[in-house]
């Protein structure tokens, strides 16, 4: 059985449809922060498969124990973190208790159930300003906020673990910029107030919920002005850990992948393919730059095409398309 901690979020729910539909068992856990039983209940409703789910929290032992204690759990995909960038400048402490602090309970967990596999939800964050694009799994790390360092401080402590128990196997999953929601438009990303990120405000403009959505910056040195990401569709995302599900069980030590498409979209190329796509309107407003923002993040993903057999396959349209399907009507 597969643990997915933090199954009602925006990757854990579209990864606990794949686990399903790919016929793994699984039992998840969340303590809601972020997310809703609705999302719950949807995986179940789009699967037709039920599945034993907890409210528990990393920062308390005694809410996980009934999970381990319930089940015979084999790996674990730990989803469950907070993940707002700006939050984590002004509230650090909070950021190093649930993600850092709350990781070593899981870990405390994991052992005492002698679970050994684990995959982490890692990003591209983790290589800070990089020199030249697309990055590799070997560039140099480097934090500029805290977000970033609790995940690099739990990269750290999951290669320590590593080192004590040589049966140990750690997958790191670097992700890119997710995007875009399952077709059914039954789940999505579905944050709670004001979001960060530009595809949610994308979605925000359209509705008319924001006036006009900001371009942070046409002046940097690519095509058209704006940054340039690599976006990639939270399906594919999720197909990802299924492909590296099956390399946490069959290899031991610590394996780092990026997960990407290796293509990479401005952010006129975003506004321009949402507006055609789904026919409607997205006024917009050129800002300056915003701080702590680099001009391009593009990965190479060729390792994990390579060793873990996966490759991101839906385009840019997908992305947009699904996008907007599962926030129009809400
Ligand atoms: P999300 O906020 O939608 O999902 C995270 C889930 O974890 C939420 O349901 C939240 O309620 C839960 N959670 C948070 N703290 C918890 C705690 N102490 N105990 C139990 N549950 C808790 O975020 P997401 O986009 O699905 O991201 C999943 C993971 O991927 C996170 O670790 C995030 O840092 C990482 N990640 C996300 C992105 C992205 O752009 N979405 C990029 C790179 C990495
Ligand atoms: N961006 C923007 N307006 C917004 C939000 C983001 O122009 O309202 C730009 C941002 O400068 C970056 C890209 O969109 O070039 C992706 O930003 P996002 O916050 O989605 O992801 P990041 O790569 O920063 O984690």
């Amino acid at each position: 059985m597969i643990l997915v901690t933090g199954l009602a979020g925006y990757i854990g729910s579209h990864t606990a449809v794949a686990l399903l539909n790919s016929g793994k068992s699984i039992v998840g856990f969340d303590n809601f922060y972020n997310s809703s039983p609705d999302a719950v209940n949807a995986v179940k409703k789009l699967t037709g498969k039920d599945f034993p789910f907890y409210v528990a929290d990393l920062t308390d032992v005694e809410s996980m124990r009934p999970v381990f204690e319930e089940n015979k759990i084999s790996a674990v995909i730990h989803f469950a973190g907070l993940k707002a960038v700006g939050e984590s400048v002004a509230k650090p402490l909070m950021y190093y208790q649930n993600n850092v602090s709350g990781t070593v309970n899981l870990l405390q967990l994991m052992m005492e159930y002698n679970v050994k596999r684990i995959a982490f939800s890692s990003t591209a964050t983790v290589y800070g300003e990089p020199k030249v694009v697309p990055i590799t799994e070997d560039f140099p790390n480097s934090a500029t906020n805290p977000y970033a360092r609790t995940k690099l401080f739990i990269e750290g402590i999951l290669k320590d673990v590593c080192k004590t128990d040589p049966e140990f196997s750690v997958v790191l999953l670097r992700y890119f910029n997710p995007i875009g929601a399952h077709e059914s438009g039954l789940i999505g990303e579905n944050p709670n107030g004001i979001p960060n990120n530009l595809m949610p405000r994308i979605c925000q403009t359209a509705k008319g919920i924001m006036k006009s959505l900001t371009v942070f910056g046409d002046d940097y040195p690519t095509p058209d002005g704006t940054g340039i990401r690599d976006y990639i569709h939270v399906c594919d995302l999720a197909e990802g850990h299924i492909a590296a599900l099956n390399k946490i069980q069959t290899s031991t030590g610590v394996q780092i992948y990026n997960l990407g498409t290796g293509v990479g979209y401005s952010v006129y190329d975003l506004i321009h393919t949402f507006s055609r796509v789904n026919e409607i309107n997205v006024p917009y407003v050129v800002c300056p730059r915003r701080a702590g923002d680099v001009p391009i993040l593009l990965s190479n993903p060729k390792k994990a095409n390579d060793e873990l057999g996966w490759i991101a396959k839906r385009d840019l349209e997908d992305m947009c398309r699904s996008s907007w399907n599962f926030v129009k009507d809400k």
